[in-house]
């Protein structure tokens, strides 16, 4: 499937790497990764209400185990990776968000039932990082980063142009996590650093309309100098039938 997707889409990424001025996909880091296109609305009261019920208990779960507002909590115990975690909240280079804006955010959509992964280790993190915080405080800054608008269905957070809370204020794993797509734009990227990236986002049941003109595509750039283009009006060429089915 993969080089499948690789090759209905090579002829668009190199058309999107002429417009940002590259001549040609050797002189780019660029791949592939999955899309989502899931309409925005407003979060439902009831998912609003289960999320803010969710934060404030594990909010009071760890000022409870800090017994009292003033204590700075130990590093959480859960956690033996804490130096790393706070390592992973460092930004990122610019050029690997291509992968994410043009796939929309596949993976945040487990974080619809899982209230963003938020636990008590990480209200623990940001009372490490800061002790003088209450409970009312962090409440009201989680509560400030919800988005007008959500993806249907997934995280909280998940607004139209991504994750609308900060690094250092999620959960450890929304730091870490890089799929497969992402980890081999870095390697791409590793091999041609200071090039720009060029990714197609591409559905994963792409291969169910292999007419031209589908709908299942976003191309995304991201120049050397950090300059975001999406490119919307490229679109994805037809399935050929001698491509192979793997
Ligand atoms: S990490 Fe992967 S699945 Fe998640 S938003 Fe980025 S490209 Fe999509
Ligand atoms: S908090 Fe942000 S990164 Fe984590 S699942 Fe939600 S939208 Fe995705």
């Amino acid at each position: 499937m993969r080089a499948l997707s690789d090759r209905r889409t090579r002829a668009v990424r190199r058309k999107a790497a002429q417009e940002i001025g590259v001549p040609h996909l050797g002189r780019i880091a660029h791949g592939v990764a999955p899309y989502i296109d899931i309409p925005q609305q407003p979060l439902p009261a009831k998912r609003r209400a289960a999320f803010e019920a969710h934060l404030r208990s594990i909010i009071a779960e760890s000022f409870a185990k800090a017994d009292g507002t003033d204590a700075q909590p130990e590093p959480p115990e859960t956690d033996p990776g804490y130096a790393k975690r706070l390592a992973e909240e460092a930004p990122e280079p610019t050029v690997l968000n291509a992968a994410c804006i043009a796939c929309q955010g596949d993976c945040c959509l487990l974080g619809g039932a899982r209230h963003g992964f938020l636990t008590e280790e990480t209200i623990s993190c940001q009372r490490w990082k800061d002790p003088g915080l209450t409970p009312e405080a962090l409440a009201e800054t989680y509560l400030s980063y919800l988005p007008e608008t959500s993806t249907t269905g997934s995280c909280v957070y998940h607004g139209p142009q991504g994750c609308t809370l900060p690094r250092p204020l999620r959960a450890d794993i929304c730091n870490s996590f890089q799929c497969s797509a992402r980890r081999q734009l870095a390697d791409a990227v590793a091999r041609r650093p200071g090039t720009g990236a060029v990714v197609a986002g591409l559905s994963r049941d792409h291969v169910t309309d292999p007419s031209a003109g589908a709908a299942f595509l976003r191309v995304v750039s991201v120049t050397a100098a950090g300059d975001v283009t999406v490119h919307d009006h490229l679109s994805l060429p037809a399935l050929r039938k001698d491509l192979p089915e793997d």
